[in-house]
């Protein structure tokens, strides 16, 4: 049943993954060098399933990679052969382990983006074919604000399972009707979790909210009409002076989607490839259209319109805000420019 809650040893959960590996890849937080990322296991034993903190890359790689060919073609004399790359992305089932709530969200945001009027075939058939695996932070950075954006620290939807470390065993609930098949398969390695157990759990909960409260910051649904009444605000130009237009903030970004699609053509012109490469929102060239007019010129305009599609945007087209408070952006812009900052400033209270 949905919601239900299990207790399950490390070792046992480590068989569970072994058992999904017979036909699933599996993708999880793994040790490269002196880094954890998320990455493809060769074995279940690398996977660092509740490793502390979310990591500082967020899966969405897995769902839309930096760069792909969608599809190739070649160009005979009376016929064109086309080779999509969706049949193969179709046979790939995965299991994606270790997920936290922030990024649980974010993967929600990405289907619920590329599932409107147009329907993007490649990311929609890679977030179906994987079962996500979450499990709650035991640890919150300085710059994670999950609370306030509504995605965590324990995520409503977006996962199959969602794991709790206690002491030796973890909790395991069901959050849909794929993960209660998997648990269904596999009773054996199952224990019933007591109250006491579930009280645990919520503690954790509750701390991890306390934490996140002593940022003193709204909850960002809030930021919608402050940010539409505040569009020529000079507060955006200082903003623009500060930013170098680098672009991490969207490259590190769960929910950032933006991309560019070009064709790489052989030189007789008889083979091609199509490419989609991620792209930035805070890139000069990314509003130049065939004719070279330019439409977001100034850098105030670009930062803008990261902050209005995250707060505003995002709500008109998906019905959602689209940041989920996992403060990578915050992390890593040279220019110190903290999206928290920008909300505080213009969100009245
Ligand atoms: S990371 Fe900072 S400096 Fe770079 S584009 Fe984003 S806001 Fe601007
Ligand atoms: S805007 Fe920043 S805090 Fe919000 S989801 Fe993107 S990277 Fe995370």
């Amino acid at each position: 049943m949905l919601g239900e809650i299990y207790k399950i040893t490390q070792d046992d959960l480590y068989e569970l993954l072994k058992r999904l590996a017979r036909n699933h890849k599996i993708i999880g937080p793994v040790k490269k060098g002196s880094r954890v990322i998320f990455d493809y296991a060769d074995k279940v034993s690398e996977v660092l399933v509740d490793y502390d903190k979310r990591i500082l890359l967020p899966p969405k790689k897995f769902f839309l990679p930096p760069r792909e060919v969608l599809f190739e073609y070649e160009i005979l004399e009376n016929d064109v052969i086309i080779r999509d790359r969706l049949g193969e992305i179709s046979r790939e089932k995965r299991v994606l382990i270790g997920v936290k709530s922030c990024d649980i969200t974010s993967i929600e945001i990405l289907k619920k983006t590329f599932d409107r009027h147009f329907k993007d075939p490649y990311v929609l058939t890679r977030i179906k074919n994987t079962v996500i695996i979450g499990v709650m932070c035991r640890d919150v950075s300085p710059t994670c604000f999950c609370y306030q954006a509504g995605s965590g620290p324990l995520p409503r939807t977006g996962c199959d399972l969602f794991l709790t470390r206690l002491s030796d065993d973890y909790l395991i609930e069901v959050k849909s009707e794929q993960g209660q098949r998997i648990l269904n398969n596999n009773k054996d390695l199952l224990k019933t979790a007591s109250s006491e157990d579930i009280q645990i759990r919520n503690r954790i909960i509750d701390e991890l909210i306390e934490r996140m409260k002593r940022n003193n910051l709204p909850e960002l649904a809030e930021a919608y009409d402050s940010l539409v009444s505040s569009y020529e605000s000079e507060l955006w130009n200082m903003y623009a002076e500060k930013c170098l237009a680098c672009g991490k903030c969207n490259f590190v970004c769960p929910t950032c989607h933006c991309f560019d699609v070009h064709d790489e053509v052989s030189l007789d012109f008889r083979y091609g490839a199509r490419i989609r490469e991620w792209d930035s929102c805070h890139f000069l060239s990314f509003t130049r259209v065939a004719s070279g007019e330019i439409f977001r010129k100034d850098r105030s305009s670009r930062i803008k319109q990261r902050i209005y599609h995250k707060l505003v945007y995002s709500v008109n087209d998906i019905g959602v805000i689209s940041c989920v408070g996992c403060g990578r952006c915050v992390e890593v812009c040279p220019a110190s420019i903290d999206i928290r900052e920008v909300i505080r400033k213009f969100v009245r209270r």
